[in-house]
């Protein structure tokens, strides 16, 4: 039997949903302890890590650059090292997630191997989708391999003691010094154990925020659109899973944990599937009990039956928009038509439910037309539109941007990959406030190379003022509708109580306000 560790920091609060427990941890988790396997999960994303790190730490990492060194941080990695070297692990599955928590989990790998040889060390998450086998790239790197997707598979190999070049989905070195990896086949998460939840197991479950997550299907998105990570991560072919599985799942959450509220992870549910879970749960018992945000597409999900979902408990809906201008709309390859977009929301509203339009702008080769065309059409909108999100255009190696960046009017930094891999997204801040981008891009009839990051920023805030103070759209996310709900209050008010804790860094009164609205 081996110690399989799972490990998470993601370091300052950047987003609350960091706070919500991890399916994928759990399910590895799972999956390990099937294989006769003695796993644990120590994610740090809690209010008792935050704490313990504490708000002048976590401010101070924030502040680092990638490269930076000093005897605060050091010893603080010293620190987690003596931690997890004392539970004596075999073998360590390391989420690397965006921002400040890359830098500490990614020194935690070095100074764990230089202490520990003979530990395995795996890379899973967010990071390794967006940038691969460049991270086996990076000094220092400490990485046995990398699991590019859900790889619930490789997992199960690892576990099992496979050789890393017999494991799927595994991004690894190979002898000869070249990077290689092994087959990305098709899987479906019925075929693996059920996230594994239990206190011992995952520990400090219950300082996290309880919204649970749930998948159903294998996350893969039959489309293509050219910015996106996912189909290359998670593949095409979706793999939908049993809806009787799902609700078990929530039943079981529902009766061992007091679970009430879930996300929806998967970017685009199969047709339908929304409709099914909310026809299994509106004949069972949990209807009135458990609520629900998820992701959706006004094309593949448009005919997804709306006042069922508000029914079952759906309490809010993103759909990724990007543009309302025909133009960009397929430059983007996004694959829907502005009155898809406009029908949809205007029927999932009307339902009840809270709409959460996601837009890109600027895109590559953004026009002044597309720009009050979107504007345009979004102000028509507003009345079904209860937020939207913007954010511009951002470039990942694993894309058609990222592949063929000329093609799309993207010109990329000479150090684009050196400096795109250890890029601080601050989400918190308003863009300006962002490093920036290592890249430029053709914009407003301007030539990529005569165009600059503030540039960018300068469309993008007239775009966001636009939006905000002239429609009067909020820009909240689909989960803080959730929020809101648990905490019964209006959701401007919710976020209007989370959001300055969290940028105070005040997570005692963060877990504070969880505890005193949930007691009520
Ligand atoms: S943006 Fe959404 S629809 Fe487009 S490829 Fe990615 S996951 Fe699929």
């Amino acid at each position: 039997m081996k110690k399989v560790l799972i490990y998470n920091f993601s370091g300052e609060l950047a987003e609350i949903t960091h706070l919500f427990p991890s399916e994928r941890l759990a399910r590895i988790a799972a999956i390990a302890r099937t294989a006769g396997h003695d796993p644990l999960i120590i994610d740090r994303a809690n209010f008792s890590g935050l704490l313990e790190f504490g708000a002048d730490f976590l401010q101070h990492l924030g502040d680092m650059s990638y490269a930076d060194h000093d005897v605060i941080y050091d010893a603080q990695v010293q620190r987690e090292v003596d931690n997890l070297v004392s539970l004596a692990p075999d073998l360590l599955f390391l989420n690397l997630w965006h921002g400040a928590g890359f830098k500490f989990s990614f020194d935690l790998a070095r100074e764990l191997k230089a202490k520990k040889p003979d530990l395995q060390i795996f890379g899973v998450g967010q990071k390794v989708d967006w940038f691969g086998a460049h991270i086996l790239e990076l000094e220092g790197q400490a990485f046995d391999g990398l699991i590019m997707g859900l790889g619930y598979a490789a997992v199960e190999c690892l576990c099992a003691g496979k050789p890393i070049s017999e494991t799927p989905s595994l991004i690894y070195r190979a002898p000869s010094g070249e990077t290689a990896t092994g087959d990305h086949s098709l899987l479906n998460p019925d075929d693996y154990p059920a996230p594994l939840y239990d206190n011992d197991v995952y520990l400090d479950l219950d300082r996290k925020i309880p919204v649970y997550t749930l998948i159903l299907s294998n996350q893969a998105c039959p489309n293509q659109c050219v910015y996106c990570i996912r189909p290359t991560n998670y593949g095409r072919s979706q793999q939908r899973r049993e809806i009787a599985e799902v609700v078990k799942e929530v039943q079981w959450l529902y009766e061992h944990r007091g679970v009430t509220h879930f996300r929806i992870e998967d970017s685009t549910p199969p047709p339908r599937a929304l409709t099914e879970l909310a026809e299994a749960l509106a004949a069972s018992d949990l209807v009135g009990k458990v609520f629900f945000c998820a992701f959706s597409r006004v094309d593949s999900n448009g005919q997804e039956d709306f006042e069922l979902l508000k029914r079952a408990g759906f309490i809010s809906l993103f759909f990724g928009i990007e543009s309302l201008a025909d133009e960009v709309l397929l430059s983007l390859s996004k694959g829907i038509t502005v009155s898809e977009a406009g029908d949809t929301l205007k029927r999932a509203h009307a339902a009840g439910i809270r709409t959460v339009g996601s837009f890109i702008f600027p895109t590559p080769r953004e026009t002044e037309k597309s720009m009050a065309l979107t504007l345009e059409r979004i102000r028509e909108l507003r009345g079904s539109l209860d937020s939207a999100l913007v954010l511009a255009a951002g470039v990942y190696p694993p894309t058609p941007w990222g592949q063929d960046p000329e093609k799309y009017g993207i010109k990329l930094d000479e150090d684009y990959l050196d400096r795109v891999i250890i890029y601080p997204v601050k989400y918190m801040l308003p863009l300006r406030e962002w490093p920036p981008y290592p890249l430029t891009y053709d914009l407003m009839g301007r030539p990529a190379a005569e165009v600059s990051f503030d540039d960018i920023v300068d469309v993008h805030e007239v775009f966001v003022k636009t939006v905000r103070e002239d429609f009067g759209i909020p820009g909240l996310p689909d989960y803080y509708f959730l929020l809101a709900h648990r905490l019964a209050q209006h959701p401007t008010a919710a976020a209007a109580a989370i959001v300055p804790l969290m940028m105070s860094r005040d997570y005692a009164g963060l877990e504070a306000l969880f505890q005193r609205e949930c007691a009520k």
